[in-house]
């Protein structure tokens, strides 16, 4: 694997995380001939996260086969290291300024990076135990999923054997199947709705394995006095119990790594929780992109990989020359409690004969009814939408934008 611990001083492009969406666009702007391309990843290897995840699947999109998460961000990364892509492997970045301008920091010290474009493609983290607030004492034993993969897949470790999953959402099944890798037999998996946030396919398998699902049931507090003894739960009924357990996994309620943005100086939606992008993936500062989950929780890393594809085109358009400079910016906003957000979050026009593209909407809890894009008291769109959260919603831009003036606001109205 191609590494560099002293590293150029500029380049053409400097990509911050190399995982799927990263390592995808590396690969493109290469295939586009844009001359200097440089990774930066503050792990040791290149892949993001699919290296820790031992299970299936990866790689439909990508690769046209069924791959398991490690085996395809070593093809991932392969191809854009062949490439031509260098990689800066173990090396932060902590700050980002316009020019622009990266601030790294290794074992080696702190240097300075300048590029001419600059693409952000940091992921996602998941909400950790304090963030959702659960009580009791800070015990050993706690682990998001993704630190439970790492030890499970990455040191061969078995952090627990009766664990809690906290959260139904994929990940959370991805948890699952982490457990029966490791020989983990989990205790329970308790979701605070009243149903399964995670598709279809995936619901059936705590039955299939084997693991009581507790729905509509809140986690009061984390038992134990040094190690996770037990975890006190409140039922449908009012009533609280504690199940018995030696750990916990608090799975999903991603978030966007967004804090070189926010402690820099681009726009971060509150909504998405990413950086603020139009059509293009553009973020405030044009020279800045963003690609993959770090626009917005969470997707499947063959869509993150996708969106890492369609960045490196238009980077390579626009070093070219070739993308339109806007003129005028509409913005988007969802304005409805059950609309989670919208990305892009403006459309800059002219397109100039491009697609103006889709926009992702969530929602915040299950819907029927009708939505709306409207500007200036008037509907430019509209469609009738069933949708669960962490459901990904389409939308057309180029309808949208047509006749849309300054601002957008995406209404909806529930079927009763
Ligand atoms: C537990 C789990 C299981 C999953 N299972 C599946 C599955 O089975 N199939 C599927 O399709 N998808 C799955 N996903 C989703 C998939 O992993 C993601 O969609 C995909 O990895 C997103 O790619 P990305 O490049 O946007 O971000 P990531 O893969 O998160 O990569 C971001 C990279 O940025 C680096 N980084 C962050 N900040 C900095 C910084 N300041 N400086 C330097 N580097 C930085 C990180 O180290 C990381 O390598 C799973 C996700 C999780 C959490």
């Amino acid at each position: 694997m191609p590494a560099s611990s002293a590293g150029p001083s500029h380049c053409g492009v400097a990509i911050v995380g190399a995982g799927p969406a990263g390592l995808a666009a590396a690969t493109r702007l290469r295939q586009r001939g844009v001359g200097s391309v440089v990774l930066i990843d503050r792990e040791p290897e290149a892949g993001g996260i699919p290296r820790h995840c031992g299970h299936y699947p990866f790689g439909m999109r990508e690769f046209h086969r069924l791959l398991r998460g490690p085996d395809y961000a070593r093809r991932l990364a392969e191809r854009a290291f062949k490439a031509g892509a260098a990689f800066l492997p173990a090396t932060t970045v902590v700050r980002i300024a316009p020019g622009p301008e990266l601030t790294l920091s290794s074992a080696e010290g702190t240097t300075m990076l300048t590029a001419d474009r600059v693409l952000l493609a940091t992921g996602v983290r998941e909400t950790s135990r304090a963030a959702r607030l659960i009580g009791g004492a800070r015990l050993a034993g706690v682990l998001s999923t993704g630190a439970l993969q790492s030890m499970v897949y990455l040191k061969g470790l078995t952090p627990f054997r009766r664990p809690v999953i906290l959260g139904t959402e994929l990940v959370s099944f991805s948890a699952i199947m982490t457990c029966r890798h490791a020989g983990i037999r989990p205790a329970a998996m308790v979701e605070e709705a009243p149903r399964v946030t995670a598709q279809v396919f995936a619901r059936a398998l705590p039955a299939l394995t084997g693991i009581p699902l507790h729905l509509s049931t809140r986690v009061e507090r984390i038992v134990g006095t040094t190690r996770v003894e037990g975890v006190v739960v409140t039922g449908p009924d009012g009533t609280s119990n504690e199940i018995e357990a030696d750990g916990v996994i608090v799975t999903g309620r991603f978030t966007p790594e967004a804090t070189l943005a926010r402690m820099g100086h681009l726009a971060v939606d509150g909504a998405s929780g990413g950086p603020s992008v139009d059509q293009y993936a553009r973020c405030s500062d044009p020279a800045f992109y963003a690609a993959g989950n770090l626009l917005r929780p969470v997707e499947t890393a063959g869509w993150s990989w996708q969106e890492g594809v369609a960045a490196g085109d238009t980077i390579a358009d626009d070093l070219a020359g070739k993308l339109p400079q806007a003129q005028r910016g509409v913005a988007l906003r969802v304005d409805h409690p059950a609309l989670k957000f919208v990305v892009p979050q403006r459309i800059a026009l002219p397109c100039e004969g491009r697609d103006a593209g889709t926009a992702q909407m969530r929602v915040t809890t299950p819907v029927r009814g009708r939505l709306t894009a409207e500007s200036g008291g008037r509907t430019l769109w509209s469609r009738h939408i069933s949708a669960l959260p962490e459901r990904r919603i389409l939308l057309p831009l180029g309808d949208i934008a047509r006749e849309a003036g300054d601002n957008v606001e995406f209404r909806f109205v529930g079927e009763q």
